[in-house]
């Protein structure tokens, strides 16, 4: 068996196309144009590329957007203040404040982020939010494991009564992914490092969730022939002479798994193309909500 590759392009596109017709809808109907605010504090290189990857894909979509910057030595008090002022501003829909955050901003993050109103969270990783996932009440969802569970309806991959399993349980992939797959009925198996005998749980996986940050942790004998295997993770080897920047790779041993699953998301080229068009979403979703 060779697995249907799902290419993350076509699925972000969709997403982002969806995310600009309802911001024309708003532009129509309230005069409204959603708009994300991102607060980048200091230069960390890889920031510096998601923050312009977020503020491009704004552009693309029709959305206003500001990046925010702000220097290394910015106080705690410095960036609530801004957070504030961005909470109060109308032109602002969307809040995202880059992480990490540097130096000792970095051990305050959690304390930072519950300062963004949950209205225009749309990281979606505030209580407030992660609260209402639990409970199932519609609010701001986080975007990568929202992009997963989207990219599996859009592809035809049945979810209701199915056998899911995650492997990693962080606040921002796999414990969010754990409330998305529940509430569209799969059965849901969260697995992390102290999980006893984990192949015999993924083998068990129609639908299997890597999110582990390991290269080829997932490997061939893990994976129940024809399962969908979303791969989460983002990880660079060591650079070599093919790649002098180190080679991207997911968690999932691509070529192996592709011989045994039924769906595959590639690394490059899948998942992470997926979280930047949600991030529209979200912002346009928070808008709309916003204006309601
Ligand atoms: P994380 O916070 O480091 O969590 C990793 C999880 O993997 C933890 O729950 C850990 O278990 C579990 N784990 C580690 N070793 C394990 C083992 N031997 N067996 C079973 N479980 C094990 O990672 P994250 O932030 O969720 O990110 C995961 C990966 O996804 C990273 O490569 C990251 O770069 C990538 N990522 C990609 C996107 C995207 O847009 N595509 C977005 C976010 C993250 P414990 O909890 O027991 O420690």
């Amino acid at each position: 068996m060779t697995a249907r590759i799902l290419s993350g392009k076509a699925f972000a596109q969709a997403f982002k196309d969806d995310a600009r017709a309802r911001a024309e809808a708003l532009a129509r109907a309230h005069g409204v144009t959603p708009g994300l605010a991102v607060v980048l504090v200091g230069s960390d290189a890889a920031s510096q590329v998601y923050v312009r990857n977020k503020d491009k894909a704004c552009a693309e979509v029709g959305l206003y957007s500001e990046v925010v910057r702000m220097p290394e030595s910015t106080t705690k008090a410095e960036l609530i203040g801004k957070i504030e002022s961005l909470n109060a501003s109308e032109k602002i829909h969307g809040i995202l404040v880059q992480l990490p955050l540097p130096g000792g901003l970095h051990a305050h993050e959690a304390e930072i982020l519950e300062h963004i109103d949950p209205a225009k969270d749309v990281d979606g990783f505030h209580p407030v939010n992660m609260g209402k996932l639990v409970l199932g009440i519609p609010g701001l969802t986080p975007c990568t494991p929202t992009g997963c569970v989207r990219m599996l309806e859009h592809a035809g991959i049945p979810i209701d009564g199915r056998r899911a399993v995650i492997v990693g349980r962080s606040n921002i992939v796999g414990k969010p992914m754990l409330h998305l797959l529940l509430q569209k009925h799969a059965t849901v198996t969260i697995c992390h490092s102290h999980t006893k005998d984990l192949a015999a749980i993924t083998r068990e996986a129609d639908i299997l969730v890597a999110a582990v940050g390991r290269p080829h942790f997932i490997t061939a004998d893990m994976v129940k022939p024809g399962a969908a295997v979303i791969d989460v993770g983002i990880n660079r080897l060591a650079p070599d002479e093919e790649h002098p920047k180190g080679k991207l790779v997911g968690d999932v041993d691509f070529d192996a798994v592709c011989e045994v699953a039924g769906a595959i998301t590639p690394v490059p080229g899948g998942v992470g193309l997926l979280t930047v068009a949600m991030l529209m979403q979200n912002v346009v979703r928070a808008a709309e909500m916003q204006v309601r």
